[in-house]
């Protein structure tokens, strides 16, 4: 009786700016019509399946833009539109093909796969002597045996961090300013070790930045069982290697941001917007990467509507264009918003996959941020026991950067992300239903607080 008692009490003085009995009600209401009547599953199958791997340029990308604006239809936006923007084209090409060349001759074929935003070697490809590099410490004290060859940076996926994300921006230098940083000294071509923890051999792509003053080099990532036994060979002995790749730059060209909107009653021209990226890698079908954050956004425009909720500020989906290797659509929503002098007050965005829910990360004011933290009994009972300090989303961050917007990310589990991220395997199969559904539970609720009690 007594614990009870002091429970009540603290827990509602914790929560004495909104309303928790009515509220938890509510967001009970949303989580059951997810539950039982969602539609973000089925719009990731349609997606994943009939449009696919949906690179910016590519045919598959207008498809998916179709499919966005008749998904955001169905789930009953007021208005649907797309924002046209310039968007990277990048063409892989066919499939690679490399080998190591043992004793002159033998050729030990190995999986490659090239780098988004790499140029080609050509159709005859690159052979030369290659160089196993460990780090860019390493580089720097061999920098005078790099000419002529291909480095092979062997870089491991940290384990040490537990977000593996954390292991992520470690080692995405490596695939990022590698190939440039390589080149400076000679290099011809590089290699990259998967940005990942997986126990297969997928190949794990994405974009590269080449820094314009060095010449641009072929660049290939490879799978783990495949780099540690090259690694093994080279430290043991000298190889070359054979790679080809028929990568082609060109030109931007048009894509669009697809967009559809809930309108506000009572704030119609204040702005929140929840998004996920609509582009993916070719070799994948970018389940996790992103179609599960473009059908959670979906999902909560839709899920509030169904349960009759009236919006006090305009909730706007978006579904952006070229974020994997450009970041376009972010950079032009932001852009067209500052243009308008539009008022965005809060933006959320997932892409961090569709796994089982843990956190929200931030990134506001600290008044702001206590102030949602305060939510945090409400989502607690749908997974989310965090609201960490700093987060948001690539495609946001342009909108944070031109207008100061407070902008959140959805943090779902991290651990199974970088076995699928980038490569063949991010498949809807590997997504799990519950999963996603509570994904987009804890989206809508934090919309819901946020839209009821302001930030
Ligand atoms: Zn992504």
């Amino acid at each position: 009786m007594f614990k009870g008692l002091m429970f009540c009490i603290l827990t509602l003085s914790s929560l004495s700016v909104f309303s928790q009995a009515e509220d938890s009600l509510f967001i009970r209401k949303l989580a059951d019509e997810i539950l039982t009547s969602g539609k973000a599953y089925e719009n990731l199958r349609v997606l994943t399946k009939n449009v696919g791997g949906r690179l910016s340029g590519s045919p598959q990308m207008y498809k998916a833009e179709d499919w966005g604006i008749n998904a955001l239809k169905d789930a009953g936006a007021d208005k649907t539109w797309k924002q046209e923007c310039q968007v990277t084209h990048w063409v892989r090409g066919a499939r690679e093909e490399a080998y190591l060349i043992q004793d002159g001759k033998k050729k030990l074929p190995f999986k490659a796969l090239a780098l988004g935003n790499s140029v080609g070697t050509g159709k005859n490809g690159v052979k030369a002597p290659v160089i196993l590099i460990n780090s860019f410490d390493e580089l720097e004290l061999k920098k005078d045996e790099i000419k002529g060859k291909i480095v092979f940076y062997n870089y491991k996926f940290n384990p040490l961090f537990i977000k593996t994300n954390q292991s992520y921006g470690d080692a995405g230098k490596y695939r990022g300013s590698g190939p440039s940083r390589a080149a400076k000294y000679g290099a011809v071509a590089v290699l990259v070790r998967s940005m990942t923890h997986s126990t297969d051999n997928h190949a794990h792509t994405g974009s590269l930045s080449y820094n314009d003053s060095m010449p641009k080099i072929p660049a290939a990532a490879v799978g783990l069982k495949d780099a540690d036994k090259l690694a093994a060979m080279l430290e043991k002995g000298t190889y070359s290697v054979y790679l080809r790749t028929n990568a082609m730059m060109y030109p931007d060209t048009l894509g669009h941001n697809v967009i559809g909107e809930l309108t506000g009653s009572e704030f119609p021209n204040e702005y929140i917007t929840i998004g996920g990226h609509l582009d993916s890698w070719d070799v994948a079908e970018g389940a996790h990467d992103d179609g599960t954050g473009c059908v959670h956004s979906i999902e909560v425009l839709r899920a509030l509507k169904a349960v009759g909720y009236k919006p006090r500020r305009t909730i706007r989906i978006v579904l952006f264009a070229n974020e994997e290797n450009g970041l376009k659509g972010g950079t032009a929503y932001a852009a067209e918003a500052k243009k308008n002098n539009e008022k965005h007050y809060f933006a959320l965005e997932s892409d961090a996959g569709g796994f089982t829910p843990r956190s929200f990360g931030f990134s506001g004011s600290p008044e702001q941020l206590a102030k949602i933290r305060n939510y945090l009994p409400l989502l607690l009972p749908y997974g989310v026991y965090m609201i960490n300090d700093g987060g948001g989303g690539a495609d946001i961050g342009p909108l944070r950067q031109a207008l100061n917007t407070p902008v959140a990310g959805f943090e779902p589990d991290s651990q199974r992300y970088f076995d699928i991220h980038h490569a063949e395997n991010d498949v809807f199969e590997n997504v799990n239903k519950r999963e996603l559904e509570l994904g987009a539970i804890n989206m809508a609720a934090l919309i819901y607080l946020v839209d009821k009690y302001g930030l």
